[in-house]
């Protein structure tokens, strides 16, 4: 009778112990997004870019520090800024 309690006690304990953990992993996975953008901070800008992969062009028209413009990606490379003529 005294071994079935304890078993029971043990069953429970294995089972809290386990919610824990998973509910640990969960909570490690959810990310919070990032605040929104305040449009203060926006600078506009224009400048273009292309994927050296394949080619494709996108305009960045603002930007937060137009100091430290960061190359979008495509393709998983980094993309380079296109410094040609307008139109062409
Ligand atoms: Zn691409």
């Amino acid at each position: 009778m005294l071994w079935t309690a304890l078993r029971i006690v043990l069953a429970l304990g294995a089972a809290i112990v386990i919610y824990l953990i998973g509910a640990a992993i969960v909570r490690h996975f959810k990310v919070a997004p990032p605040a929104e953008p305040d449009p203060d901070d926006l600078e506009p800008v224009a400048v273009e870019f292309e994927c050296v992969v394949c080619g494709t062009r996108v305009t960045m028209t603002a930007t937060q520090r137009q100091g430290e413009l960061e190359a979008p990606r495509h393709c998983r490379e980094d993309m380079v800024a296109v410094v040609g003529e307008p139109g062409g």
